[in-house]
């Protein structure tokens, strides 16, 4: 059992619910036991207490879009729009095997936990012919880090041949890359209330993959039950290309095959028209927003407000490494926050409806928001205690406005499932440095083959 007091809490319930002085009890069953103002009542059995004086618990940060491996690639390209940007990283990427993958997830989500997130997805969507089991090398990182994981098994099936981007190299036969998504889930998905790991189906986007690829891929996840996650209306390329290609904008074509609805989210969501915005909308598709990967690649700033009032439901994603080299959530919450109202005004977003984006938008967009996302008696005990007593966030007293408008917060503690994988800053099941230095090796073996 693990009782943390003397601590402001952010519930991020339904209704807001906000202690100035609370508490927060965490049962051996790695479930909220209880959360409230003032002390904890009385427990028996062995506990450990926490004091979080200064401090602020939220429930953990879910991450709703990444690309792990691209931990390999950062620092690439730093000038270039997506489509530039992609061409030049395709060729470095066809050479990714398992021990590259390893590693870069390992630093990756080592990172992300050190930023104060406790669950995250990953598309992935390379898969070279001789490069091993890369599924399983994320999968293995994130059970050493002791994250909660949804890694989404994506595929390429267009190339330039075909009028696609990607070059031949990268991209897997349809057939084979259906039958390897299927095998990914039922091998890796575990459907239960409390799982740690879980499967979605993930098509890259649309100038990647054919439209037999994202129909059937569709099919394929609703027959398995688990959920589907593609790049959507990312730039203004893409548009052009849906345009000449299909005869219709992105969310056209993609509810044209079947992809909009309340089990799927998409990466991005930028470049979107009022009937857009309606639609996801109306069948509650979801949206991962990624503002500093759109920022970094000038991609253009996503309608949020918008969609929050249409009540899309609508995370948080760091997106992948190579096209956002901060890669931290934490960060990504006053990301959101600045980029909302460079949009529309300082009444576009405020910070408690960042916090939401970044926990229980999240979860929703994963299909957890049943287990994590809020702390509320009974849920997952996905949780931080950010600490807030330091520098660069004294004097803002409201502590929910210290931990977004403030500079990134140090993590004190983050529990997944009640189980510790962050203390005072550093991750408990793995070491930092040495995290740093295994990607540093495999980003050098990938740049140099
Ligand atoms: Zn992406």
């Amino acid at each position: 059992m693990i009782i943390i007091e003397n601590v402001a809490v952010a519930t991020v319930d339904a209704d807001g619910t906000e202690y100035a002085d609370g508490h927060v009890v965490v049962g051996d069953d790695g479930r909220i036991l209880a959360v409230g103002p003032g002390h904890a009542g009385r427990y028996q059995g062995k506990q450990r207490h926490v004091d979080g004086t200064g401090g602020l618990v939220t429930p953990g940060l879910v991450n709703t879009h990444h690309h792990l491996y691209q931990w390999a690639t950062r620092g690439l390209a730093l000038n270039d729009t997506l489509f530039g940007w992609l061409t030049t990283l395709y060729p470095i990427w066809g050479r990714l095997d398992a021990e590259v993958v390893g590693a870069a997830a390992g630093a990756g989500l080592g990172w992300l936990a050190l930023s104060g997130c406790t669950t995250s997805m990953d598309h992935h969507y390379v898969f070279p012919r001789d490069g091993g089991d890369v599924l399983a090398a994320e999968i293995e990182a994130a059970r050493l880090i002791g994250l909660r994981f949804h890694p989404a098994r994506g595929s390429m099936d267009l190339s330039r041949k075909d009028g696609g981007l990607p070059p031949d190299n990268v991209v897997e036969d349809t057939d084979e890359a259906l039958a390897a998504t299927e095998a990914a889930i039922d091998r890796w998905h575990d459907p239960s209330d409390d799982a740690m790991l879980q499967i979605a189906v993930a098509p890259c986007s649309p100038f990647s993959v054919t439209e037999r690829l994202m129909s059937e891929a569709a099919t394929l996840a609703r027959r398995k039950g688990v959920r589907l996650h593609t790049h959507l209306a990312e730039t203004d390329d893409e548009e052009a290309f849906c345009q000449e290609r299909f005869g219709c904008t992105p969310v056209e074509y993609a509810e044209r095959l079947g992809w909009l609805g309340d089990d799927v989210w998409l990466a991005h969501g930028v470049h979107l028209d009022d009937k857009a915005i309606e639609r996801l909308g109306a069948t509650g598709t979801g949206v991962a927003h990624c503002p500093s990967s759109n920022a970094r690649l000038g991609a253009g700033m996503a309608r949020v407000r918008e969609l929050l009032d249409h009540r899309v439901p609508v995370g948080l994603g760091v997106d992948g490494a190579a096209s956002q080299e901060v890669s931290h959530l934490g960060a990504e919450l006053r990301q959101a926050l600045y980029t909302a109202r460079l949009r529309g005004g300082p009444g576009a977003l405020d910070a408690r409806e960042a916090l939401r984006m970044g926990t229980m938008g999240g979860a929703r967009c994963l299909g957890r928001s049943d287990q994590i996302g809020s702390l509320e008696r009974g849920k997952l005990a996905d949780l931080v205690l950010w600490k807030l007593d330091d520098l660069g966030h004294d004097g803002i007293d409201d502590r929910v406005a210290a931990l977004v408008f403030g500079p990134p917060a140090e993590v004190e503690l983050a529990l997944v499932g009640g189980r510790p994988v962050v203390e005072r800053g550093s991750l408990v099941h793995a070491d930092a440095r040495e995290l740093a230095r295994e990607a540093r090796r495999v980003a050098r073996k990938l740049r140099k083959t």
